[in-house]
């Protein structure tokens, strides 16, 4: 197993005003401090927030840290795709997270031409060789749509094929999903970097409704006991700090090649596990 220096980033998504985007700039300033290896922000499919994905990506920048725009193919086709990535490219984006998105309802999977992730994979290292650092989307629970977990894993590694260069992790709360699905995928060859994707917890309502969409599991334990905390809301993240702070020391231990923080566009809470962390 190779080894890496940990990495670390933060995703934000675009905001829609210009008080969201001053804001957003304060809590890039605070996260900066633990000297990110990129921040990167998440792109709506079929381009939906195109202009505020790209905003972002140029301020990111223009802070002086690099940064990787997501990239959903879904609704989207070969031509556009192709000048989305000059455009990026022009700006000085090296680092790219590739992505099939989730299709919006009313937009067929075949209508945008790229149906799958590894045809995205395969369309930047054909046009764009290594221009771009390529990230991919890696699911140790395995992803809501796919048929099995053995399918899951089968289309993950023809990901890595086409040519991308590290993965990032749906988020979970078990680390054990995560160590079994990269012995798993180590077995059939990847020697990537598979970086877990962390959720720090701030409203367990929202968590859970967001979980069962994505196919993320809150283990039952966890999930009764912050049930149980109602709306206290102090309590809550209290606890969910302590889980994944233990569970983020867990992962490095044992091998995780760094962290990546699902930031919700706050600090405080990545904040503080990084800060725990040592970070
Ligand atoms: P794929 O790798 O294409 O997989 C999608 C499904 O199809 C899986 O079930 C897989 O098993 C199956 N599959 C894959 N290849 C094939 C094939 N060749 N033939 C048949 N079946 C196949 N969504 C957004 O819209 N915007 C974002 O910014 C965004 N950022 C994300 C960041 C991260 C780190 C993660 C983990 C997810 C993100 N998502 C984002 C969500 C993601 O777009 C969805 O989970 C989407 O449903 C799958 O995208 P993917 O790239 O993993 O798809």
């Amino acid at each position: 197993m190779k080894t890496y220096a940990p990495k670390l980033s933060f995703e934000f998504f675009p905001t829609r005003t210009p008080e969201g985007r001053a804001k957003q700039v304060v809590t890039r300033k605070q996260l900066s401090q633990f000297r990110p290896d990129f921040f990167s922000c998440t792109s709506g499919a079929g381009g939906s927030t195109r202009e505020g994905t790209l905003q972002t990506v140029q301020d990111i920048l223009n802070e002086g840290t690099p940064a990787a725009p997501h990239l959903p193919c879904i609704g989207m086709d070969a031509g556009e795709i192709k000048e989305l990535l000059q455009q990026y490219k022009q700006m000085g984006v090296r680092h790219l997270v590739a992505l099939r998105g989730d299709i919006p309802s009313g937009i067929g999977s075949g209508m945008g031409g790229l149906r799958y992730a590894n045809e995205l994979v395969e369309l930047v290292k054909n046009e764009f060789g290594n221009d771009f650092h390529i990230e991919v989307a890696a699911y140790p629970e395995y992803h809501p749509q796919s048929r099995s977990a053995e399918d899951d894993i089968n289309h993950f590694v023809r990901k890595v094929k086409a040519g991308a260069d590290s993965a990032i992790t749906q988020y979970f709360y078990n680390a054990d999903a995560y160590f079994r699905f990269v012995d798993d995928v180590q077995g059939r060859g990847v020697d990537i970097p598979i970086v877990p994707g962390i959720m720090p917890v701030a409203s367990f309502s929202k968590l859970a409704r967001f979980s069962d969409a994505c196919g993320a599991e809150i283990p039952r334990w966890l999930r009764l006991k912050l049930q149980s905390y109602a709306d206290d809301t102090a309590a809550i993240k209290a606890l969910a700090l302590d889980v994944v702070t233990e569970m983020c020391a867990r992962l490095l231990r044992e091998g995780a090649p760094g962290l990546h923080f699902y930031t919700l566009n706050q600090a405080g809470l990545s904040s503080t596990i990084c800060q725990r962390l040592g970070y």
